[in-house]
């Protein structure tokens, strides 16, 4: 062995140091043993078998069902000049053969195939005919019928040890359950392999769970537009309608969100999931549809608009934000009226036999106490999945303010004597009214105006008491006749409360959440970078268009941080950026050096020496296209010198757009109102149908005032 795998990680993906268990498993490999790898979401599987592939003999052959995610692992890959391929059915035949060919010729460190490909007669024949170095089985859980994703031929994939007894496997995943560990390793007949179980805990999330009474979408406009604005998110809504709602909602205020459902046509969904993974600040507002085979690593945040039907289920989802571990939110927000629909899920689910239905009503269970929890969310979600913390985390919301509890019994008692004095038939809008002795028809139609408990509740308001009857229901002193009319009943437990016999402490609501301020860039980007940040984005776009890659297969935002930080100057420095290996440095070491260069210049002198060339040339009369074409850069990079020089008041904005008052106004007022004072540009570019130039829109952006 010629290279040792530390070389590689730091030469080829340009890391320093190998997390745990990476180095194990990839040494284990080497030796030719088999390993099954669990590890969460973002610790680092990949590694464990492209560098054991490399340094072994022959192709390393990765079994993935992911057919979107095979192409961006091996455009990352190539990006990092290793030798990798991918089979599947996205794929003209012609280009098939040639892959085969580059297989037969021993041109293929690594190999993606679909499943259903691998197992194919052909396809193991000419396997037979290579020398293979290993192979992988990704998302190894949908071997399981117990997990989320099975998929009935990966069930096949125990042929690869009858036929290939010599060639070591490894099977990856990040599901947690032992049940599903457990079948993976039957399954494949991987009893003997030397099994790394990492913890599950994701500790870059900070989860946070808000009670809102009726107004959550403007809750969750506050979250991204104080802490995420900018950034890609999801957005899980619980109906198709919901998320149409939502997403047109969010677009109305100037955000980029996109509706993804199973209701939308294939073609709609392939494009706005293509968005999401192309471009910069996308939202995906979806239903659970949204999310299998979703690897994007920059997802600084995942949001609830309503309680998942399990903490798996929430685990899961929430688990897609922050893959590559720097600060995501998992935010999530709901009222009342989940609670009631999770119960009405438990009843729906009652058709199934009585195991099934206990498992549900505990998951459901399990959900709600989570949610309702006054301890640490991470302590409590681990602790579900088997795994231990033991102090409380620091980075959940019940961590970072404690919850306040307050002594509830005579209110609750209120409460419950107004169930049972009106008969127990009405729901918690009408029982509200009673107790805040509403002056209504319906009331005194009833009679309830006669009761001892009209108006003996005037010292809650409306959605306090609210909060009170959704914390007596998920605490079981209240159910809801679902099958009714949702009315509400005492439940057995009730009497000790009714009774005085128990004190009940129920949580104090918070005002609604005050801005952190905690998002990424505020926390990490001082004012004065926010420029240079920018720049080193808008260079990574540049280059993810014209590759026709998603920015992240480029430089990870963690990368890009890094030299935020680090601000090189040199090759040489550049690769001591985590994420820069050699072939990155080469290929694109110099278009972010020079962006570093031009902002610490102007950040000295003002303005840019190269502004200053294309300022002088604009003097001398020739337009941007021309100055575009002599000094061989983008128009839109010309647009911006002159943008700097409006801006450093070196020349006005008439000499530079030629434009009618009317439509400048048009555009500033846009710029005002659309583009939250200047700051983003694409709303307006759409607004006007792109009739204006990105360039043009910049420059008019520099002569607002400041
Ligand atoms: P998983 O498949 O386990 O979800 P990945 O293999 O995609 O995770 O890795 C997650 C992120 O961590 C990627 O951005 C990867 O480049 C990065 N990474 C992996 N190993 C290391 C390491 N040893 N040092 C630094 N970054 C790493
Ligand atoms: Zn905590």
């Amino acid at each position: 062995m010629s290279e040792s795998a530390l070389n590689l990680l730091q030469t080829v993906f340009g890391y320093d140091a190998f997390r745990p268990p990476q180095q194990e498993v990839i040494n284990h490999l080497v030796d030719g043993g088999d390993a099954v790898v669990l590890m969460p979401t973002g610790g680092g599987k990949s590694l464990c078998y492209q560098i054991p592939a490399m340094l072994r003999d022959g192709v390393g052959i990765i079994v993935s069902p992911l057919i979107a995610l095979m192409h961006d692992q091996v455009s990352a890959l190539q990006q990092n000049g290793v030798r990798a391929a991918f089979l599947n059915s996205s794929l003209a035949l012609d280009e098939a053969r040639q892959v085969e060919s580059q297989l037969r010729r021993g041109e293929l460190d690594l190999l993606y195939v679909a499943p259903e490909r691998l197992v194919t007669a052909g396809f193991l024949q000419l396997l037979e005919q290579i020398e293979i170095a290993l192979f992988a089985i990704d998302e190894a859980h949908c071997v399981s019928q117990w997990g989320h994703d099975f998929r009935p031929e990966y069930i096949q994939l125990s042929i690869l040890h009858e036929r290939f007894p010599q060639v070591p496997r490894i099977a990856l995943t990040a599901t947690a359950d032992e049940t599903t560990r457990q079948d993976i390793i039957a399954r494949l007949n991987l009893h003997q392999a030397e099994k790394y179980i990492s913890g599950f805990d994701r500790p870059n999330i900070r989860y946070r769970i808000s009670q809102v009474q009726n107004n959550a979408r403007e809750a969750l406009l506050r979250f991204i537009r104080n802490e995420h604005e900018g950034e890609c998110g999801i957005v899980y809504c619980l109906s198709r309608k919901r998320v149409e709602q939502i997403a047109d909602w969010l677009t109305s205020k100037g955000l980029t969100a996109l509706p993804y459902h199973a209701g939308l046509p294939g073609e709609m969904r392939q494009k706005h999931q293509m968005r999401f993974l192309q471009e910069d600040g996308v939202i995906i507002v979806a239903t659970i549809a949204f999310g299998m085979g979703i690897d994007k690593p920059d997802v600084r945040f995942v949001a609830h608009l309503n309680l998942p039907k399990s903490l798996e289920a929430y685990y899961q989802e929430t688990g897609r934000a922050g893959r590559d571990g720097l600060p995501a939110d998992a935010w999530m927000s709901y009222g009342l009226q989940d609670v009631i629909i999770t119960l009405r899920q438990m009843l729906e689910s009652s058709e199934a036999d009585e195991t099934h239905k206990r498992i549900e009503r505990f998951k459901l269970e399990s959900i709600l106490g989570f949610a309702e929890l006054t301890g640490c969310r991470r302590q409590a979600l681990l602790a579900y999945f088997g795994d231990h913390l033991d102090e409380p985390c620091g980075n959940c919301d019940t961590c970072l303010s404690p919850v306040e509890t307050w002594d509830a019994t005579e209110v609750a008692q209120k409460a419950l004597s107004c169930v049972h004095r009106t008969g127990q038939r009405f729901g918690v809008n009408y029982l509200i009214d009673v107790l805040l002795g509403k002056d209504m028809a319906r009331i005194r139609q009833f009679g309830h105006d006669r009761l001892s408990v009209y108006g003996i509740g005037k010292e809650l308001d409306n959605s306090q008491w609210r909060s009170v009857f959704r914390q007596l229901i998920a605490r079981n002193l209240l159910t809801v006749d679902i099958q009714g009319h949702g009315g509400l009943h005492l439940s057995e437990s009730c009497r000790e409360v009714l009774r005085g016999e128990t004190r009940l402490m129920l949580r104090k609501e918070r005002k609604p959440e005050k801005a952190t301020r905690r998002g990424r860039r505020d926390h990490n980007i001082a004012a004065t970078d926010s420029s240079l940040w920018e720049a080193l984005r808008e260079c990574r776009s540049t280059l993810a268009r014209e590759l026709d890659v998603p920015p992240y297969v480029i430089f990870h935002d963690a990368t890009l941080m890094e030299m935020l930080e680090r601000q090189p100057t040199t090759a040489e420095q550049l690769l001591r950026i985590s994420g820069v290996g050699e072939r990155k440095r080469d290929n694109y070491g110099e278009a972010f050096l020079e962006v570093i260069r031009r902002h610490i210049e102007q950040t000295e002198t003002g303005v840019t020496d190269t502004t200053e060339e294309s300022l002088q040339l604009f003097r001398l009369g020739m337009d941007v296209e021309s100055i575009a074409r002599q000094r061989d850069l983008k128009p839109t990079t010309v647009y911006g010198h002159l943008a700097q020089a409006i801006e450093a008041g070196k020349i006005p904005l008439r000499e530079v757009v030629a434009i009618d008052e009317k439509e400048l106004t048009l555009i500033e007022n846009l710029l005002l109102v659309l583009g939250d004072n200047g700051r983003r540009l694409k709303p307006i570019y759409e607004a006007l149908d792109g009739q204006y130039d990105y360039g043009v829109l910049r420059c008019i952006k520099a002569a607002l005032p400041q």
